[in-house]
């Protein structure tokens, strides 16, 4: 668990630190909020705070317990962290000793809970992305909750709470925390290395998020922008445009050709539904500027009533058609004549 502070966020983490000092910190506290805004930095920054000497308040870093949060070794700190496992699921076995089980203090909630403080304060369990637990997880999660123990403090991270147990989700004080102020975003992407330029765009299309900022940018989601201008402006093809989208440069995760085939063609599809809905939110009475593909859904002319719904409806099925077994090269040329037919219908002038 590695300490960095982070960009966003400290008077949230400061109150709870200032909750722990007076003895009224929660024993399951639930971060949520949108993806990528730092939720599980902020949790270990603040689960550092919690455990270091000097503390509740700002890690210093110094002390013998901030060592062994920093260096992942720390006796009274439990991390269930699916993205960093490589787990799509968070399974029961990550949190239920079960009798037969062999999963020692290493990787089970229950058997960490079982051991005493070995530093004599307050221990911590951070769970990210706890909507990843299943079921049975959940439900196993549920019943410690049920049972607090003194000393022990819960932080579940979230983007997804919905998909928790409603009896979860009632145990736990549920913080929020939001999308960054832009300049707070860039910041982020500044350090990550991202040119300003390039920042300020990813900024805006992500609305604040520095996680998707950076996630849009490793799968190439500007030169996959640009190429659906030439669709919308009618410059290119549609189905030339489908092409060309399966040859830009990026990373789309999945362990076979085909699983990474379908995760580029959800992104495209995610991509083309921003602009169907920003094109929506104009046609409600917004303006350009305030919308993250504003100027692109400008170009966009969804139609008004039975209409525009269903070309967003079309776009809907399309982007559930690649989650089922369809083709996703055939779900993508779908979705971009529909895109092509939205843009040159109402006579969008030419970009650029
Ligand atoms: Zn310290």
């Amino acid at each position: 668990v590695q300490i960095v502070r982070p960009f966003a966020h400290d008077t949230v983490v400061e109150r709870l630190w200032s909750a722990a000092r007076e003895g009224r910190l929660p024993h399951a506290l639930l971060l949520e909020g949108p993806e990528g805004v730092g939720k599980f930095v902020a949790a270990r920054w603040f689960a550092a705070g919690l455990l270091c000497s000097e503390g509740p308040g700002p890690p210093c870093g110094l002390c013998g317990p901030c060592k062994r949060v920093e260096s992942d070794n720390h006796p009274d700190l439990f991390a269930i962290d699916p993205i960093a496992d490589g787990e799509e699921r968070i399974k029961i076995d990550r949190i239920a000793l079960r009798g037969d089980s062999d999963g020692g203090p290493e990787g089970c909630l229950e058997a960490f809970l079982d051991l005493r403080a070995m530093e004599g304060g307050r221990r911590c369990v951070l769970v990210r992305e706890a909507h990843r637990m299943n079921d049975a997880a959940q439900n196993a999660l549920l019943k410690t909750l049920e049972e607090p123990r003194p000393g022990i403090v819960l932080v579940l991270e979230s983007h997804r709470s919905a998909r928790l147990l409603p009896t979860i989700l009632s145990r736990c004080v549920r913080v929020r925390l939001g999308g960054l102020a832009a300049e707070d975003a860039r910041r982020v992407l500044d350090h990550e290395g991202v040119p300003a330029e390039e920042a300020r765009e990813l900024v805006r299309w992500t609305e604040g998020s520095p996680g998707r900022a950076l996630a849009w940018r490793a799968r190439g989601a500007a030169r996959m922008l640009a190429l659906l201008d030439g669709c919308l402006d009618g410059s290119r093809p549609p189905l030339r445009v489908a092409a060309d989208l399966w040859e830009v440069e990026g990373e789309f995760p999945g362990p076979t050709p085909s699983a990474q085939a379908r995760e580029r063609a959800r992104f495209v599809l995610d991509l083309v539904l921003a602009l169907a809905r920003d094109a929506a939110r104009l046609a409600a009475g917004k303006t350009a500027d305030e919308l993250p593909q504003g100027d692109r859904a400008a170009h966009v002319t969804l139609g008004s009533g039975r209409s525009a719904r269903s070309a967003l409806d079309r776009l809907l099925t399309c982007r559930a058609d690649v989650d089922r077994n369809l083709a996703p090269e055939a779900v993508l040329e779908r979705a971009l004549l529909v895109l092509a037919e939205r843009g040159r219908n109402m006579g969008a002038p030419a970009r650029r």
